[in-house]
C-alpha cells in the first residue's frame, strides 16, 4: 500500500490521485510558454537592427557604457542557453544571439547585461535569489522524494513535513527570480533605447521576446507553486489518517 494506495482518499477522479492533476497543469503551462518563446524568438531573429550590432558587441557596449570592466562575455553553444554568471563574472551568449544582428539577439544581450548591472549595482532581490540557490537546488529536487518515500515506507510525518519545506525553498527561489527577470528585462530595454542601439519599433520587438522568455519564469513558478501545493496537501491527507 502506501502512497498510490491512498489515492481513492484525496477525492480522486476514477480512481485517480486528482492531486496530479496539478503536475499535468504545471508540465501544460510549461510546455506552451517554452514553445511560446522559441516561436518568438525564431519570428524576431529573423528581423536585423539597423544598427548592425551582434549580441556580443550590444553587451560590450552596454558594460562599457556602465563602466563595467571586469565582466566578459562569452560564446556558449545550444539555444536559449542564454546567461550571467555572477560568481564567474561572466555574460554567456547562446548561438543565436552571440553574432547574431537580429532585434530578438540584441534584446537577449542587453537582459543578460542587465543582470550584470543588477549585480554589479547590488539589486537585493538577486541577492536572495543566489543566497536561495544552494537550498533550493537541493530542496527541488530531494524534497518531493522525501515526501513521497516517507509516504511509501511509511516514515515519521516530521520526515514529511521536512520534504515539503525543503520543496519549498525551490518554490521561493522560482518566485524571487521573477522580479529579478522582469526587472532585468526593464533595464535592457531602457538601455537600449537610452544608448540608441535599438530605435522604436525595433525595441517594441525585443521587448515582446523578453516578454516571451519572461513568461517561461512566470509558468515554472506557477507550476512549483502547483507542485506545492500537492505535496501539502498528500502531507495534510496523510496527517489525517
Ligand atoms: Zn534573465
Amino acid at each position: 500500500m502506501g502512497y498510490y494506495g491512498g489515492y481513492g482518499r484525496y477525492g480522486g477522479y476514477y480512481g485517480f490521485d486528482w492531486t496530479y492533476l496539478l503536475v499535468i497543469v504545471g508540465v501544460i503551462i510549461t510546455a506552451i510558454a517554452s514553445s511560446h518563446v522559441t516561436s518568438v524568438y525564431k519570428r524576431y531573429a529573423e528581423i536585423r537592427a539597423a544598427s548592425g550590432l551582434t549580441g556580443a558587441q550590444t553587451a560590450a557596449e552596454i558594460l562599457r557604457r556602465n563602466g563595467i570592466t571586469d565582466v566578459t562575455i562569452q560564446h556558449v553553444p545550444g539555444s536559449l542557453t542564454d546567461h550571467y554568471n555572477p560568481a564567474k563574472k561572466v555574460v554567456n551568449l547562446s548561438d543565436a544571439v552571440y553574432g547574431q544582428t537580429s532585434v530578438a539577439a540584441i534584446g537577449v544581450a542587453a537582459h543578460e547585461c542587465g543582470h550584470v548591472i543588477q549585480h554589479h549595482r547590488g539589486y537585493v532581490p538577486l541577492s536572495i535569489r543566489t543566497a536561495l540557490v544552494p537550498i533550493a537546488n537541493i530542496g527541488s529536487n530531494l524534497g518531493i522524494w522525501i515526501v513521497i518515500a516517507s509516504i511509501i515506507l511509511g516514515l515519521s510525518g516530521t520526515l514529511t513535513t521536512i520534504g515539503v519545506v525543503l520543496f519549498s525553498f525551490g518554490t521561493l527561489f522560482q518566485i524571487v527570480t521573477l522580479p529579478v527577470e522582469f526587472n532585468a528585462s526593464n533595464r535592457a530595454l531602457t538601455m537600449l533605447r537610452d544608448y540608441g542601439i535599438l530605435g522604436m519599433d525595433e525595441e517594441k520587438k525585443a521587448r515582446a521576446v523578453l516578454r516571451a522568455a519572461a513568461m517561461t519564469y512566470v509558468a515554472a513558478a506557477a507550476s512549483s507553486l502547483l507542485q506545492l501545493v500537492r505535496l501539502l496537501t498528500i502531507a495534510n491527507g496523510r496527517r489525517r489518517r
